[in-house]
């Protein structure tokens, strides 16, 4: 016995084989999946974790990867609403 798949959540009359709740047809066109966010519970969805571009901060950061002092540095990043990442930041060195 197999379960029925649920139906798009755009047309309703497709069954739901996509993520986000659509049929494969409605997945695919142009637009339709950024009306419906992503069910996904591993979906980037969290404050100043959002999947889309941000702002770079505005310096990197020489606080350890894991540091007490990195944490709030991301916590700053997060609230002022830039990418939580800087290429400059300071990368773990073991043995430092
Ligand atoms: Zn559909």
């Amino acid at each position: 016995m197999t379960a029925t798949p649920a139906l798009c959540r755009h047309c309703g009359r497709r069954p739901a084989t996509r993520s986000r709740g659509l049929c494969w047809w409605c997945y695919y066109q142009p637009g339709v999946r950024d009306l419906y966010p992503s069910t996904s519970p591993f979906g980037r969805r969290s404050f100043g974790n959002v999947n889309r571009s941000a702002p770079l901060p505005a310096s990197p950061t020489i606080a350890p990867p894991g540091s007490s002092e990195k944490v709030r540095v991301l916590m700053e990043r997060a609230r002022s609403g830039c990418s939580l990442w800087h290429p400059r930041d300071a990368v773990f060195c073991p043995g430092v």
